[in-house]
């Protein structure tokens, strides 16, 4: 995904907005046809990652007002609708693709008695998911299923929307599965966003790294 702004100083003061590529105000960069006059706005362009458009927009002298535009960076917030579930699932589908399974028999973990338990998601016949945003307390026995899930590979991805402070949690988390779990084969890793408030961009490097050198490749 790319991000632009649109820089308009037409009528008072230098108001700056950030668009995605593919939006129809934006059109890459070269605007929505007969709106765009040089003499008065200017598209910047393309930025990898979001956060690389707010550093932009912030170094932009006299800049007074920015925008997220509400058609396009908007729908990307409004799909999650304030689902931490749905926001862990989305960055994991994006990141792995297909490879990601959080249905059927892969994610069921059997306790030996009455019906398994479920774990969020699966990776390939490797890692074990689970995406938590829930209290300390519960997250911690999201770490047993992980444990105890058949892959050798643990993955916990934090969202830290319930717990009083995420770091001692995930501290918690770590020294749990190094009692049971080699440590070349779990990771605890903590996103900056969550399905109220999104940071799609920071959170696939955090996740994407996490899934690399869980499966050796860095
Ligand atoms: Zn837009």
């Amino acid at each position: 995904m790319a991000f632009y702004i649109y820089e308009n100083w037409q009528a008072g003061p230098r108001r700056t907005m950030i668009h995605t590529g593919s939006c129809g105000y934006c059109k890459n960069g070269e605007g929505k046809d007969g709106e765009y006059d040089p003499n008065h706005a200017k598209w910047h362009g393309p930025f990898k990652l979001i956060s690389e458009a707010y550093l932009f927009v912030a170094a932009i002298k006299d800049s007074t007002e920015n925008k997220e535009c509400s058609r396009c960076i908007k729908v990307i917030t409004n799909t999650f609708n304030g689902s931490h579930d749905k926001y862990g699932k989305f960055l994991l589908d994006k990141v792995v693709g297909n490879d990601f399974k959080s249905k059927g028999k892969t994610v069921k973990v059997n306790y030996n008695a009455g019906s398994p338990a479920r774990i969020d998601g699966t990776i390939k016949n490797l890692i074990a998911v689970e995406v938590e945003s829930r209290t300390s307390k519960q997250v911690r026995g999201a770490v047993l299923d992980l444990i105890l899930h058949k892959y050798p590979k643990k993955l916990l991805v934090l969202l830290p929307v319930h717990m009083n402070n995420p770091m001692i949690t995930a501290k918690q988390c770590e020294f749990a599965f190094s009692k049971f779990v080699d440590d070349s084969n779990y990771m605890v890793i903590i996103l900056k966003g969550d399905g109220s408030n999104p940071m799609i961009n920071e959170d696939l490097l955090i996740l994407e790294k996490a899934i690399k050198k869980l499966s050796n490749e860095c």
